[in-house]
């Protein structure tokens, strides 16, 4: 802006300097014309006069006289004849080579109206000779010329001084076109859109254009809010899904990846934004599918990911049928998987748990059946067939109490519960067994140990914990309770002296159907389910399980609750 107004006033300056310039030199012109005429017009009369004297004592018409004045070669003097001749020239010194004047124009005048008056254009057009001629009273006619310099002559003659003129003068605009447009173009520039207010304003013209920029910028805050509002209505949204989310562009430049996307694939850095979704290691097992989305292809693929499952679903963007993106939605579905696994494992365990039962059971009764059994047997097969179906009885209730556990969806009433009266009835129900088995067990501890829980699955810890605790013990060995509170735990442990388990089998107890030694548990009557339904029920009550074990000393199994 300011080149250009300091163009404008330049260019108008050179213009007012070269028009007064041109009129200035017009305006002499006409007045040294003006001048000149006036100037040879009496000094014709003049001479005139003089002539008119020099005739009343001479006959040379003149001649004598004009000879006889000192005269400035600047002026021509011509006395002429009347018939045209030309008698005296003062700059030709042959008069009789001259042609005659009798055609001239101011002669002509002279002759009829005592005094004329013409002007004739030199060749070159550079010059002008202006004539003034007078009729003396013989009939000669004396005539004056000067010569009158053209417009561009004078120009040309003063062109020195004015170029200098037009030099300072341009010098002066461009200094004052230089100011002017500093002083026009500041007040602009120190106003702030900012903190803008109508009243700064010195320029009415502007105005109109503060009043629109005022409004469009009121316009572009309230779009600005609404799109940041907006951003971050989808970032949060977005940041706190469980679900990965990562928007590309049609050439998989990454727009947007949310927190979980990033933790899943294990980028390690925040900002991915603008990167090109190829270049993540991680991200190359899904590829396929976005490549085909960005063709316009719904795709869904199951990948593994740094050790955990995904399932990843990739959808174009189609603006106007055309694919503008793609959105990849990255689902950890990998405890979802690992319980799959389980249950189809668990089904498979089950299976054999229970066919293996059936099939003594079917083959003691396939022998009886087809008599190859002698009568004095038939008591042996039956506990046989007992002791298995009995096993089978276990299994099934074992795995129902599971999958019992298993519902999340069943409601079980918590009740305050005393560990020491539970423990007391566990002791009970296993009397007989523990007094089969030659062991001695106690109950050592606070009686007010409650907790808040389910009686009978309280009960069912106990009972399991206690039962393996005889069952996996040596003749004459001993089981004891201890019953601990604390501030906020209630803590159970129970201790046996008995085979205890090798270190390398103590993680894997949990398991369901794991067993260390499967024939020795079998036969004591072992499913492999009780530490499992033991666990689960455990967190079902949000507690804590530890187990130490020594093969040959014993093993001690602690149970930490949260107390009421
Ligand atoms: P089971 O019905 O076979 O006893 P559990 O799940 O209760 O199944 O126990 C899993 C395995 O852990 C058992 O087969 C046994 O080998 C071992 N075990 C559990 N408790 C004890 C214990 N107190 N002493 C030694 N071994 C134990």
């Amino acid at each position: 802006m300011r080149k250009k107004i300091f163009a404008s006033i330049a260019i108008s300056s050179a213009l007012v300097l070269l028009l007064s310039v041109i009129f200035i030199v017009t305006s002499l012109k006409s007045s040294f014309s003006d001048t000149l005429e006036e100037e040879i017009r009496n000094e014709t009369i003049y001479i005139a006069n003089g002539c008119e004297a020099s005739l009343s004592y001479s006959y040379d018409s003149g001649i004598g006289y004009l000879d006889s004045i000192p005269l400035d070669h600047s002026r021509r003097i011509t006395l002429i004849a009347p018939d045209g001749t030309v008698v005296f020239d003062n700059l030709i010194d042959d008069v009789s080579s001259m042609e005659n004047h009798s055609k001239r124009e101011e002669f002509i005048e002279a002759l009829s109206q005592d005094f004329g008056i013409s002007s004739r254009q030199s060749s070159t057009l550079s010059t002008k000779t202006i004539y003034y001629a007078k009729k003396l009273s013989n009939g000669y006619v004396i005539r004056i010329s000067a010569e009158e310099y053209s417009v561009s002559s004078t120009v040309g003659m003063l062109a020195g001084v004015i170029i200098l003129i037009v030099v300072i003068g341009a010098f002066v605009a461009v200094v004052f076109a230089k100011f002017a447009a500093y002083n026009i173009v500041k007040p602009i520039n120190e106003i702030s859109l900012e903190s803008f207010d109508e009243k700064n304003i010195i320029y009415e013209e502007l105005k109109p254009f503060y009043s629109k920029i005022s409004s469009q910028k009121k316009t572009i805050k309230k779009h600005l809010e609404s799109a940041n509002e907006k951003q971050r209505e989808f970032s949060l949204i977005t940041g706190n899904m469980a679900e990965g989310l990562i928007l590309l562009d049609k050439n998989a430049t990454i727009l947007s990846c949310n927190r979980s996307a990033i933790s899943m694939l294990g980028i390690g850095f925040d900002n991915v934004s603008g990167k090109s979704i190829l270049n993540l290691k991680h991200a190359s097992s899904f590829y396929d599918t976005i490549t085909n989305a960005l063709k316009g292809h719904h795709t869904e693929k199951t990948t593994s990911i740094l050790s955990k499952t995904l399932n990843v679903i990739s959808s174009p963007v189609l603006t106007n049928q055309r694919v503008a993106g793609a959105v990849i939605i990255i689902i950890d579905i990998t405890e979802r998987a690992e319980r799959d696994a389980l249950r189809r494992e668990f089904t498979a365990n089950v299976s054999h748990e229970l066919k293996t039962p059936l099939t003594s059971i079917s083959g003691f009764a396939e022998l009886i059946k087809n008599g190859f059994v002698l009568p004095e047997d038939i008591p042996d097969f039956a506990s046989r067939i007992y002791d298995e179906s009995s096993r089978l009885i276990n299994l099934v209730n074992d795995i129902l109490r599971l999958s019992a556990l298993d519902e999340n969806n069943k409601i079980y009433e918590f009740k305050p519960c005393e560990l020491y009266s539970v423990s007391n009835d566990v002791l009970r129900a296993l009397e007989h067994t523990a007094l089969k088995n030659d062991i001695s067990v106690s109950l050592i501890g606070n009686a007010k140990c409650e907790i808040l829980g389910v009686h009978d699955m309280l009960f069912e810890i106990i009972y399991n914990l206690c039962d393996n605790a005889i069952k996996y013990n040596k003749k004459g060995g001993s089981v004891d309770i201890f019953l601990e509170k604390t501030d906020n735990e209630a803590i159970i442990k129970i201790k046996d002296s008995g085979i205890g388990i090798p270190k390398e089998d103590i993680d894997r107890v949990f398991e369901r159907f794991y067993r260390v030694d499967k024939s020795h548990s079998k036969e004591i009557g072992g499913t492999g389910l009780g530490l499992s339904i033991v666990k689960h029920a455990v967190s079902f009550h949000k507690g804590k399980i530890l187990i130490e074990s020594t093969l040959g000393t014993g093993t001690e199994v602690t149970i930490i609750f949260p107390s009421i």
